[in-house]
């Protein structure tokens, strides 16, 4: 059965196909500044890479130039696009009405675009998504949603409310969603198998996912129980671009002294600040190693301000979970930043040296592969597992589909 995976943004539109036989990627790629000009990457498992410019000017165009894409000319990797069995899609807000993936109905999408108030610009573009695929494949196929926020749902109110008036979460929904919890799910059920208990039962595990997004879950016999990421993404560690958690009054301060609204504030929130905002240069943890590095950068002091506050955040937030937890058994790092950055492994596992955990510095070089990073010694064990959500989504696809 091959399946593919969409996660519609509002200009733009990702897509993999995957044989889920041997579950291998056939292509993916992205529609870029759809509705502003187009742009479109394409890339096949074979290594064929085509970067072009394509006039989009709806997702129902880019879905169109997907399908060309996967059967015509160097890219192809189908014949026909009735070789694809089903869509599954990524959604970022599923609110506390989703707590699984589902087959998508008009209920479906009407929910999904009812719940836009809790995430304007991701929900309406998934929406946006969905239909297109719809106008593209024909109500026949077979579609799924697979939402970011379902794995937190077994998270007690204690962990997911806000300490604002009761009234807020009756009327608008304020609470804790989190986020990123395909990815949480995946790296903590493998984490589990690793551990050689594969129902989760009686484990601890804390998964760190760091990438331009981060994001923590605490996770308890394979259920979470809190995690760090709250009604929006913003919530949690400093990340690429976002605060995270800041006191609350600094956001009422800044936008009395500046003058600024509402709008205004949430974008310096999200795209000017954490490592953009503290390094004063750069979003990208790359960068920001590269500039600790050479003593003649400009920013060099402040990179290594940014690096040292966010070690220190992770290390209070981990200490926090293992409270919360009674204990740990194993810690997990994933996403882009975790999976490629000794030092920073390095510092989250030296904060728990007090708890006997000890780590293998040759082990710990590994780049984006599964690997045990503590030694056999060590009180907690500490994985490094690549996360893949799109494998995830497709699973769920095609188990849903299959279950029919
Ligand atoms: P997103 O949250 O957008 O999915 P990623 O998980 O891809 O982001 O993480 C992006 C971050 O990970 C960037 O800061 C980048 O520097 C870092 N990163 C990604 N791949 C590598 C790599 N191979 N080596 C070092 N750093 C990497």
């Amino acid at each position: 059965m091959k399946v593919l995976v969409i996660n519609a943004g509002s200009s733009s539109l990702k897509y993999q196909l995957i044989d889920m036989e041997g579950e291998v990627v056939l292509a993916k790629g992205i529609c870029e500044r759809i509705g502003d000009g187009g742009a479109m990457t394409h890339k096949t498992g074979s290594g064929y890479v085509n970067k072009m410019d394509i006039k989009m000017d709806n997702h129902t165009e880019a879905f169109e130039q997907v399908k060309k894409a996967l059967t015509t000319g160097e890219g192809k990797v189908i014949d026909d696009m009735a070789e694809v069995s089903a869509i599954g899609h990524r959604i970022v807000q599923g609110g506390d009405k989703f707590d699984r993936s589902v087959l998508v109905t008009p209920q479906v999408i009407k929910d999904i675009a009812d719940l836009a108030a809790l995430a304007p610009l991701h929900n309406s573009a998934h929406v946006q998504g969905i239909n297109a695929a719809i106008d593209a494949f024909g109500p026949d196929v077979p579609q799924v949603v697979v939402f970011d926020t379902s794995f937190h749902q077994t998270m007690p109110p204690e962990a997911y409310m806000f300490g604002v008036p009761y009234e807020f979460y009756e009327k608008y929904a304020v609470r804790r969603y989190g986020f990123h919890g395909t990815s949480h799910r995946y790296v903590s059920a493998r984490c589990c198998e690793l551990l050689g208990k594969p129902d989760g039962k009686g484990t601890r595990i804390i998964t760190c996912h760091i990438g331009n997004g981060v994001s923590l879950s605490a996770i308890k016999d394979g259920k979470c129980i809190d995690t760090t990421m709250g009604l929006t993404p913003l919530d949690g560690v400093l990340m690429g671009t976002r605060c995270g958690s800041i006191d609350p009054s600094v956001v009422t301060y800044i936008m009395d002294k500046e003058n600024l609204t509402p709008t205004e504030m949430d974008n310096l929130m999200n795209k000017k600040s954490g490592m953009l905002g503290i390094s004063g240069f750069t979003g990208d943890d790359r960068d920001l190693r590269a500039a600790m590095t050479d003593p003649s950068h400009p920013h060099q002091a402040r990179a290594e301000l940014f690096w040292n506050m966010r070690s220190y955040q992770l290390a209070k937030l981990v200490g926090g979970y293992i409270a919360a937890l009674g204990g740990l058994d194993a810690i997990v790092f994933t996403a882009g930043i975790a999976e490629n950055n000794p030092d920073l492994r390095a510092d989250i596992l030296d904060s728990l040296a007090y708890l006997g955990v000890k780590y293998d510095p040759e082990a710990n070089q590994v780049h984006g592969e599964e690997k045990e990073v503590t030694t056999p010694d060590s009180t907690i064990r500490g994985f490094v597992i690549p996360t893949n959500e799109e494998l995830v989504i497709a699973r769920d696809t095609v188990a849903l589909v299959t279950a029919q």
